[in-house]
């Protein structure tokens, strides 16, 4: 069976150990592959690379680093199919939606071919007579993107177009459950001309992702996962000094208003709730229906779900498999939580009939409603189609409800009522909001990231804030002596 290997100093490089972990093919149920994973060897080879690679890196000129950008760009854009198919292959996702996440990737390589506008530095001219201040923008060296598995190709492009342009060299540790899409970006990124030791992939577990939290060469760390996960990786990438942000876990709510267009409403819904099978950060995970929608919306969601496909995501189907039995199991296990704490059950994914393998990790679209706000069902990320409805009496209670969660990543407000829309995106404390938009994933030259347990540390993913993450100011004072600068003075200096 092939073993997938780590790609290091620009090409593909066999691990120095024996620990492997399998990869499965989720719409065939069956292991295709496996993946190695990091040995001390590995994670001290993949830094060193990178390591050396940062001064010849840091130097190269920008108007070259660019070119190389827009190489990527035009080689990402025209080989995107072959990207989709492996995602399909390993997350089992439809090929279209792995089509739609590379394009958002791609958006912030396009960001990152205008990078040198978005290093300048600062220049002021005599702050004292004859003396002037600039800043710049260095690069701050190795830097660690640790992955989910829900987007395996459009995650790691939120960090590595920015952190690259930026004159940094990159350890991309992706998730284990489906590797390959980070070797053919690496393979990619080395036909388009970046030069070894640039963008290192190094597979692995806990074991791989310790080393780079560890290591003193590692300057950043950028993290995108679970939240108990994004919670250790702060907490030990602090401890060791380094500069990192980490995105974690979300429970997203949509609050729908009695004027709220229902057809609009329903078709948002179904996309936001079992879009990639519910394995999206931003999907929606409970409507929040202000009576009296909540019978005639769940009407029109029931009608719109007998309409879906669920099957192989090569098959052009509308909802693939979940991840790993593993994960079906867990997600199928909240179907019964339901039950047991008095919700009821609309729309019973278990036991679907599928275009596809018997043996495939299927969960159809589940709908549950009166969900008991006490229950796990409506407390946890559940991350899978499940999409929980909770009835309130009014826009108040609703928000009350919303501010009150543990998570505060995505959120969306459907209405036609411009002030209601306007006064929630002031009382509302989540980070991304929609307004009559479900999956409000803001675009490049914004930023990222949520509030509360869906983030730790201070910078979000791409965007303005993404630059300043991955480099750190300078700030130069310099005069050209002449005769009368002469003269001492131990006093503290002043203008
Ligand atoms: P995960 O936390 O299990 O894994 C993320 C990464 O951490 C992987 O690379 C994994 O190998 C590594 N990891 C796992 N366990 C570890 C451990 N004990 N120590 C060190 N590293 C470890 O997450 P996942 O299941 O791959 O992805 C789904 C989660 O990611 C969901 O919670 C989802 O909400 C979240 N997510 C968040 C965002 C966001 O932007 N906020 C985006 C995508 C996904």
């Amino acid at each position: 069976m092939t073993v997938i290997p780590h790609w290091i100093g620009g090409k593909e490089y066999p691990s120095a150990g024996e620990r492997t972990a399998p990869v499965y093919d989720p719409a065939l149920g069956a292991e295709t592959k496996r993946v190695s994973l990091a040995s001390a060897q590995d994670i001290e080879s993949a830094i060193s690379s990178a390591q050396k690679a940062f001064p010849t890196w840091r130097d190269l000129s920008m108007a070259k680093r660019q070119r190389i950008l827009f190489r990527i760009r035009e080689l990402l854009n025209e080989r995107k199919g072959e990207l989709a198919e492996i995602i399909t292959s390993e997350h089992g996702k439809v090929v279209s939606d792995a089509l739609g996440e590379i394009s958002r990737g791609l958006e912030v390589v396009e960001l990152a071919t205008g990078f040198p506008h978005l290093i300048k530095g600062e220049h002021s001219e005599n702050v004292s007579t004859g003396v002037d201040v600039h800043s710049l923008k260095a690069p701050l060296g190795v830097v660690g993107i640790i992955s989910p598995f829900n987007f395996p190709a459009m995650v790691p492009l939120w960090f590595l177009p920015i952190a690259i342009a930026a004159g940094n060299t990159v350890i991309l540790k992706p998730s284990e459950k489906d590797p390959s899409a980070a070797n053919w970006l690496a393979a990619l990124f080395t036909e388009a001309g970046l030069p070894g030791g640039v963008f290192n992939v190094l597979h692995g577990d806990k074991e791989a992702v310790d080393g780079l939290l560890e290591h003193p060469e590692v300057k950043a760390i950028s993290f995108v996962g679970s939240t108990p996960i994004a919670r250790y990786i702060y907490e030990t990438a602090a401890k060791n000094g380094k500069r990192v942000q980490a995105l974690g876990g979300a429970k997203n709510h949509m609050l729908v208003l009695p004027d709220a267009d229902l057809d609009l409403t329903a078709d948002a819904a179904v996309n936001a709730g079992f879009g990639s099978a519910g394995e999206r950060c931003m999907a929606i995970s409970v409507i929040v229906a202000v009576e009296p929608v909540a019978d005639e919306l769940i009407a029109k969601i029931q009608e719109r779900v007998a309409t879906l496909k669920i099957g192989d995501g090569r098959r052009n189907c509308d909802m693939g498999p979940l991840v790993t039995a593993q994960h079906r199991d867990k997600v199928a296990s909240y179907i019964d939580i339901a039950e047991a704490d008095g919700a009821k059950v609309v729309i019973d994914g278990r036991g679907i009939e599928v275009d596809g393998a018997a043996e495939g990790f299927w969960l159809g679209p589940t709908l549950i409603d009166d969900v008991p706000v006490t229950s796990k069902v409506y407390q946890d990320e559940i991350f899978g189609p499940v999409l929980s409805v909770v009835r309130v009496g009014s826009y108040e209670e609703g928000l009350e409800l919303i501010n009150s969660g543990a998570f505060g990543n995505g959120t969306a407000i459907f209405t036609n009522d411009g002030g209601a829309a306007r006064r929630f995106q002031n009382e509302v404390e989540v980070g991304m909001i929609g307004i009559n938009v479900p999956i409000p994933v803001p675009v490049a030259y914004y930023s990222f990231g949520g509030f509360k347990d869906s983030i730790f540390g201070g910078t979000k993913a791409y965007g303005l804030q993404g630059f300043n993450f991955y480099t750190r100011e300078k700030a130069v004072t310099s005069r050209w002596l002449d005769p009368s600068h002469g003269g001492l003075n131990l006093g503290f200096p002043q203008n």
